[in-house]
């Protein structure tokens, strides 16, 4: 990892002491605190008043029982959790994620990840974040139903348009955010739209909304070849995952040219040397919810699968990497990897999927690297626009919101572009998200007194 500044280093320490056992979100803090050296010897007064010790501070967490039955009739427990990072800029947003890695410590990483990105969309929205570990792989309709349910139950107390708007994140798409909305509407006998994000059409969700996480990625990484004088066109591309930020990535680099050749799942890749068939992919992950080695059978020649034990997706070969599936899955190693193998490019979908190795490396390599809070900032940015339209009961047409998308994605990178060049580290787009973010927070928080 890079250094601290030294009048940083205690507010690490600290975070480390009252957060134990949570390496994820000492990773995030760190990474954000390691761009702060700069904006502090130049505006030393963002020390005072412990203002960068309480934004590492969520305003509250919530821990709760979800205790639902199955549907051999037994009784399921498992833990939820919702974290209220930070309610500078609005009420606090940010998705839901159910898997079974989920813990405290995760959501809180992502909650404070959420509060710097979505800062630099420029919206008025604070950062939250929640889940449970629960996992959805293998269970019924009728099981997510009651999970959701019971769910939100408990949660729906707080929870507000005003207060707090979820949506999806990982193992949570338009089917639980159905459920979930539903139970909230029960409970509080109101119609409250803007409530949550990524609803589906019928009930007051925003076109463009399931593309704009993927969509937004690519937007900024093609913003960023640009500044080097190239473009998607021609190049070879790998995006890790095969869920709902992998696929729309795929897709809008596909119509800028790109050539998709691998993308993953959590049990392994597949490569393609004829391109990746989108038509299939959608087929085996969105209709009939596959293994990704479905794809290599039925694409035949020219396509083959690699078991997640026997090598590693960023062994192929490619100009740009896309990792869009998980937190920590490109390790330095990978890097040293994609690097020897002449990437150019890489721009982070999913949250924090490199390590600070792997950053370092590709930073040192003079590699481009957009990082996920800048890059894959379209999603909430989108759901800031469902809100728009669910107070104004409007409803834009699939091109008006992808257009406010596409711009807001230019106002992201070049903020960040411009930011990085004004503290002294042109192209580097960690340090230009980090200070772009953390300054508009803060500069909320100095004029709201001690909050
Ligand atoms: P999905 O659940 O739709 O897809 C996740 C994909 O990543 C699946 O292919 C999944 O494989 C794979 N994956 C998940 N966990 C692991 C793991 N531990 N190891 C290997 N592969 C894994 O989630 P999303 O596409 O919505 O989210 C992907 C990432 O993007 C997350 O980091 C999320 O926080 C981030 N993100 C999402 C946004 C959104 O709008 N959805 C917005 C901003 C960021 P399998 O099915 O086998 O588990």
């Amino acid at each position: 990892m890079n250094s601290i500044d030294e009048k940083l280093q205690p507010i690490l320490a600290e975070v480390v002491r009252r957060n134990a056992g949570e390496p994820e979100f000492h990773q995030a803090v760190h990474e954000v605190l390691e761009s702060l050296g700069r904006v502090v010897a130049k505006h030393p007064h963002y020390l005072d008043h412990a203002l960068i010790e309480r934004i590492c501070e969520p305003e509250r967490q919530i821990i709760f029982r979800i205790p639902w039955v199955d549907d051999k009739g037994q009784v399921q427990i498992n833990r939820g959790f919702r974290v209220q990072f930070n309610s500078a800029l609005g009420p606090y947003k940010g998705g839901m994620r159910f898997h079974p890695s989920v813990n405290v410590g995760i959501i809180k990483f992502l909650g404070f990840e959420q509060t710097f990105k979505n800062a630099l969309t420029g919206m008025p929205i604070g950062g939250g974040k929640g889940g449970s570990d629960f996992d959805p792989k293998g269970r019924s309709d009728a099981e997510i139903m009651r999970f959701c349910q019971s769910l939100m139950t408990e949660l729906h107390r707080h929870l507000g348009e005003q207060t707090d708007v979820p949506a999806g994140d990982i193992g949570v798409g338009g089917r639980e955010i159905g459920y979930m909305f539903g139970q909230y509407k029960r409970l509080n006998n109101r119609f409250e739209a803007g409530v949550f994000t990524g609803k589906a059409l019928a009930y007051g969700g925003s076109r463009a909304r399931t593309e704009a996480t993927g969509y937004g990625n690519t937007y900024f990484v093609q913003a960023m070849l640009e500044t080097k004088g190239t473009s998607f066109d021609g190049k070879k591309v790998v995006v890790s995952g095969s869920g709902n930020v992998a696929i729309y990535t795929i897709e809008k680099v596909q119509s800028y040219g790109g050539k998709i050749i691998a993308c993953s799942d959590s049990s392994g890749y597949v490569v393609d040397e004829n391109e990746i068939d989108l038509d299939l992919l959608k087929d085996i992950k969105n209709v009939r919810r596959e293994r990704i080695s479905e794809y290599a059978r039925r694409r035949g020649q020219g396509a083959h699968f690699i078991a997640a034990d026997k090598g590693s997706i960023w062994d192929v070969p490619c100009d740009v990497a896309m990792p869009s599936a998980t937190q920590n899955e490109l390790s330095g190693k990978d890097a040293a990897t994609l690097i020897r193998n002449g990437v150019i490019a890489v721009g982070e979908g999913a949250n924090m999927p490199s390590t600070p190795e792997a950053i370092k490396a590709f930073q040192d390599a003079g590699v481009m690297f957009a990082p996920g809070k800048a890059a894959n900032a379209g999603g909430v940015a989108t759901s800031a626009l469902e809100m728009q339209q669910n107070a104004s009961r409007d409803s834009w047409t699939f091109d008006q919101t992808e257009a406010r998308l596409a711009t807001i994605m230019r106002g992201i990178h070049d903020s960040c572009y411009q930011t990085a060049e004004e503290y002294g580290a042109p192209g580097n787009y960690v340090l230009g998200a980090n200070v772009a973010g953390f300054v508009r927070v803060a500069e909320a928080m100095r004029m709201l007194g001690v909050i």
